[in-house]
């Protein structure tokens, strides 16, 4: 039996391996692979007589044929990796038992990229070999010397070796995704794979147009006539070098600082503009590192903390169709629930049947997720599931889900459309989303009431909503007079919200709350932008000819006039905005970080607005002028290294100040 399981656990490995080191193309989560992996590890330890040369615990990576091969001349190792500290502890107390309780630990945010071995000879880049399977890598010189964060010089004419990961930024892996996917080409399923594959490229042209970067993690110490004594000092000496290093690297007196390392990283990694799927923990002694030694496929002296998985195989039970308030009609996937970077998930959105298409779903595949932007389950794709084949392709619907109205294309929309206004299911949604907190913020006023309200025939349009009294909610399952009352003050009290707001609520195509923004700084009230006409609309800075062209259609609607008479004359009236005051920020666009002293970042926001300019809540090269306030983190950072000019307040109140 368990040498039937051993084979099973290795054929499986190996062919993960296959598909992630030589495709770049994994089909399970690495935290699955983890699993399979431990479990052999697990048996070997148990049964060491069964352990075999060719066992994938024996080796570390895989070599492909695609470029030349190069032995290493110092091995590169892999990490030995655990989910939980009090591994960790363990593996700590095993190091102070030998060699006393004050080893120092230099904790490291464990980028996940690739590995590569770099050689300077009298301080001039010759050689870069991948990890390959640690013995023998592929030399591929010519693609990493593309890279702008490998020096080609270093600042003294020294002989030495360095070992790094490559990466590509998270920002540049879904702008990669985005452009292959209108291409037709090959999506990568994350930000490693998009670097593997940008970096194991025949054509170094290629690699030169992907944006890719690496941080350099670990100085072999050999070659240098006076080399540093800790790890620490080794990442400051190549810093000093010329080399990328992370600036996140912190040195630990002990495990429970290192776990407290870990688990400020846990979430704060969020913020970083690359992947990082743990922390490594190493010992800062050189000396002890070199006595402490390695296993067959890792060193003794360092461990991988590995975070919760960001990404998961889970079956797809069935496909739930919703309709929403433009009348789009989204399929859901509903998922056999799995625990996922934190919290139970068992669903996702899979926006259009463009995407199911696309990604040729099939209920009943096993399909890998992950949680994008970290927050938002995403179904990335269907993995190696057997019986794939034979189960039917699965087709869009005809007709409405809610209503039974046939359902209809608008040309050069993804989207099926039920047109029906009167359709139950666009109504719930339409007053939804007039109670939610971008549009009319109306507290308590969530999908269960409203669909009692509906059902109960008491609202058919946000006008309703106005005419409600408190009696009239106490007619509702489980709602007292209490909570009768709130819901009653609180729809009363969103009759004068900003007109942004008020806008956004309207639900006009293509108006979300940037543009209507926008809207209510150009017009003031609602009575002028009812007025605009298309040629006005269209002269506005981020308004385009379709978008005019819809507002003008929503505005000329007989039964939208109808609405906001009927909205008027129940006392809902927005609070006129405050009209633009100069264009002396046209076309800038500022990303705002740290805190303020005289204002907080959304009233700075309205004042770049005010003066024409724009926000955005990242860093790039199309950024003009980065806000910094005080305690500015990973976006000034990022500023810096794109050399985007940075304001402090002053000089922003400086620039605004009135002639
Ligand atoms: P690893 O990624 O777990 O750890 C070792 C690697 O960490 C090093 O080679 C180096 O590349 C990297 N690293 C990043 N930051 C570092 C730092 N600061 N200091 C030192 N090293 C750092 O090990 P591995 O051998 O590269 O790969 C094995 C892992 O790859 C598995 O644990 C699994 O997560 C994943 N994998 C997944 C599949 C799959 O099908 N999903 C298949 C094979 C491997």
């Amino acid at each position: 039996m368990l040498n039937i399981r051993i084979q099973f656990l290795k054929d499986e490995i190996n062919k993960h391996n296959y598909n992630y080191y030589i495709n770049d193309n994994p089909t399970i989560s690495d935290y699955e692979y983890d699993k399979l992996f431990a479990e052999l590890k697990q048996i070997e330890a148990e049964h060491p007589e069964l352990i075999t040369p060719d066992s994938p615990t024996q080796r570390v990576g895989s070599v492909s044929e695609k470029f030349l091969p190069f032995t290493h001349v110092h091995r590169l190792y892999s990490l030995d990796n655990t989910y939980n500290y009090e591994d960790l502890k363990k593996w700590y107390e095993k190091i102070t038992q030998e060699y006393g309780n004050e080893i120092e630990l230099v904790c490291e945010l464990k980028i996940d990229g690739l590995a590569i071995a770099l050689t300077y000879e009298n301080g001039i880049f010759t050689r870069g070999v991948t990890r390959g399977d640690g013995i023998t890598g592929e030399e591929i010189t010519q693609n990493l010397k593309t890279i702008k964060a490998i020096p080609l010089k270093l600042k003294d004419n020294v002989n030495l070796d360095v070992r790094g990961e490559i990466y590509m930024p998270k920002s540049s892996f879904e702008k990669l995704n985005a452009e292959n996917l209108e291409k037709g080409e090959k999506l990568f399923a994350n930000p490693r794979n998009a670097a593997a594959g940008s970096l194991r490229q025949l054509d170094s042209t290629i690699t030169a147009k992907r944006d890719l970067s690496m941080f350099t993690y670990t100085l072999v110490n050999e070659g240098l006539t006076n080399p540093p004594k800790t790890h620490y000092d080794s990442i400051m000496y190549m810093k000093e070098q010329g080399f990328k290093v992370n600036p996140n690297i912190r040195l630990c007196k002990n495990a429970d600082e290192a776990i407290a390392y870990c688990k400020e990283w846990e979430n704060k990694r969020f913020d970083l503009d690359y992947a990082t799927d743990g922390v490594v923990i190493k010992v800062n002694k050189i000396a002890v590192q070199e006595d402490l030694g390695f296993t067959s496929r890792a060193p003794k002296w360092a461990t991988a903390f590995k975070f919760p998985p960001e990404e998961i195989s889970t079956v797809v039970e069935s496909i739930e169709l919703g309709v929403g308030k433009t009348g789009a009609i989204t399929p859901v996937a509903n998922f056999k629930p799995v625990q996922l970077a934190g919290s139970t998930v068992s669903r996702a959105t899979l926006h259009n049947f463009d995407e199911i298409k696309r990604l040729d779903i099939r209920i009943g595949d096993t399909v890998l997720i992950k949680k994008a932007a970290e927050i938002i389950p995403k179904v990335i794709k269907v993995v190696d599931t057997p019986n794939h084949e034979e189960r039917p392709i699965y087709t869009p619907p005809e007709v409405c889900p809610s209503c039974g109205h046939k359902l209809e294309t608008i040309e050069g929309e993804v989207n099926l459309y039920c047109t029906n206004p009167d359709c139950a299911g666009q109504i719930k949604a339409k007053i939804e989303f007039w109670a939610s907190k971008d549009a009319m913020d109306i507290d308590s006023l969530g999908p269960a009431v409203i669909e009692q309200l509906y059902n109960k025939n008491m609202v058919k349009n946000p006008a309703d909503l106005y005419k409600l009294t408190v009696e009239d909610f106490m007619k509702l399952d489980l709602v007292q007079e209490k909570s009768a009352t709130n819901l009653y003050n609180a729809i009363q009290q969103s009759k004068n919200r900003p007109l942004k707001r008020f806008i956004t609520a309207l639900n006009i195509k293509n108006i979300g709350k940037e543009t209507a923004d926008i809207l209510s700084r150009a017009f003031g009230t609602l009575e002028n932008l009812q007025a605009a006409d298309f040629e006005k609309l269209k002269e506005l800075n981020g308004i385009g000819e379709l978008t005019a062209k819809d507002i003008e259609k929503y505005f000329q609607n007989p039964r939208n006039k109808q609405l906001l008479e009927e909205l008027k004359s129940l006392g809902v009236n927005p609070e006129p905005a405050e009209q633009a005051k100069s264009s002396k920020l046209q076309g800038k666009t500022f990303v705002l970080t740290g805190t303020l002293q005289n204002m907080t970042r959304n009233e700075a926001s309205d004042i770049i607005k005010l003066h024409g300019g724009q926000t955005s809540s990242s860093v790039s090269k199309n950024t003009s002028y980065v806000l910094a306030g005080e305690n500015a983190g990973s976006k000034l950072t990022k500023a810096e290294t794109l050399g985007i000019k940075i304001l402090t307040e002053n000089d922003f109140l400086e620039m605004i100040k009135e002639e």
